[in-house]
C-alpha cells in the first residue's frame, strides 16, 4: 500500500533528494534513507514509504471499556488493531515495545479487502485501531473505512491526536467512535512529550464538529500530568466544547524510561472529584 500525504524534493536531473511528510504535524523532512520521528515512514530514492501499512504487531478482541470507550456501545466487544510506531515521545509509554520498538517485531499482514469479513467471522461490529498511534496507519484505515461501513462495522480510533489537518479532514467522516489523548493541559509539557497542545485540542474541535463520538483521556503522571492548575484548565475547556464529553482519568504505573512511583489514587480521585463539578461524565481508569 503506498503512503500517502508526502511531498518529494527532487535535484535538477530529477532524483528525489527528500521527502517531506504531512501525515501528522510534525511535518518531518526526510532525506533518503531517513525515517521521520515516528520510527515508520522513510524516505527511499522511490518516495516515502511505510512498511507498516496493512502489517500489524497485535490484534484482539477487547471489550469496548478497555479502548476506553464507556458511551459508546457499552458491554460490547471490538475487533483490536495494533502495529508499530508513534508520533509522540512518551518516557512511561505503556507500549513502548510496539510504540517505539528497539527490536524487531513480527508483523503479520491483514488486507484491508478481507477486515469486514475476519471481524463478522468473530460475530463483531466494530474495529479499533489502538495499542500504536493509529494515524500511521492512515491509508489502510481509509482503504478499509468503506468496506467496513457498507458491512455495517463502524471504525474506532483510540489516538493521541497529532493528525495534520489534511489527516484529520480525511478521516473523520470515516470515524465512529474515538477516544483521543488529552494528556496535559501545560504546552511545555505536551512539547516535552513530543506533541503540541495546540494540535491535539484542534483535533478534539474538528472530530466532535465532524459527529464523531468522543471521549477523552487524561493519564495522571506524577511529575508531567499532575499539576491541579493545568488539571483544572483542561477541565474548563473540555467542558465549555460540551460538559457531555466523557473524561477518563487514568492511572499511570511506571514503565519504558519513567520510574516515579504510580499515580496516588487519592490524588486520581480527588481530580475526579473536581471535574465532576464540571463534566457530567468522569470515569477513573486503570485501578487495579
Ligand atoms: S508521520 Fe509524523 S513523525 Fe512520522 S514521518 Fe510523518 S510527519 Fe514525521
Amino acid at each position: 500500500m503506498e503512503a500517502r500525504w508526502w511531498q518529494g524534493g527532487y535535484d535538477p536531473a530529477g532524483t528525489l533528494t527528500e521527502a517531506v511528510c504531512g501525515l501528522c504535524f510534525h511535518g518531518c523532512r526526510l532525506t533518503v534513507d531517513k525515517a521521520g520521528l515516528c520510527g515508520v515512514r522513510r524516505c527511499t530514492p522511490a518516495g516515502l514509504e511505510s512498511p507498516c501499512l496493512g502489517r500489524f504487531s497485535s490484534r484482539a478482541v477487547d471489550p469496548i471499556e478497555k479502548k476506553p470507550l464507556a458511551h459508546w456501545r457499552p458491554g460490547s466487544w471490538i475487533f483490536s488493531l495494533g502495529s508499530l510506531g508513534c508520533t509522540m515521545r512518551c518516557p512511561f509509554c505503556q507500549n513502548h515495545h510496539i510504540a517505539q520498538p528497539q527490536k524487531a517485531v513480527p508483523l503479520k499482514e491483514l488486507d484491508h479487502r478481507h477486515l469486514a469479513t475476519a471481524v463478522r467471522k468473530l460475530g463483531l461490529s466494530a474495529v479499533a485501531y489502538t495499542y500504536n498511534e493509529p494515524a500511521l496507519q492512515a491509508e489502510y484505515i481509509l482503504a478499509a473505512a468503506p468496506l467496513l461501513r457498507e458491512a455495517g462495522i463502524a471504525t474506532v480510533l483510540v489516538t493521541n491526536g497529532m493528525f495534520s489537518p489534511a489527516l484529520v479532514r480525511e478521516l473523520a467522516p470515516w470515524i465512529e467512535a474515538a477516544n483521543v489523548d488529552l494528556k496535559t493541559f501545560s504546552p511545555r509539557a505536551y512539547a516535552a512529550l513530543g506533541g503540541s497542545l495546540d494540535v491535539v485540542r484542534d483535533n478534539i474541535l474538528f472530530l466532535a464538529d465532524a459527529g464523531v463520538h468522543l471521549e477523552l483521556t487524561t493519564l495522571v503522571v506524577p511529575g508531567i500530568s499532575d499539576a491541579e492548575e493545568d488539571f483544572l484548565r483542561a477541565v474548563d475547556w473540555v467542558a465549555a466544547l460540551s460538559p457531555d464529553l466523557p473524561l477518563h482519568i487514568s492511572r499511570y504505573f511506571p514503565a519504558h524510561a519513567y520510574a516515579a512511583p504510580p499515580t496516588d489514587i487519592s490524588l486520581l480521585q480527588r481530580f475526579a472529584a473536581l471535574a465532576r463539578q464540571k463534566l457530567a461524565h468522569v470515569h477513573v481508569g486503570n485501578v487495579r
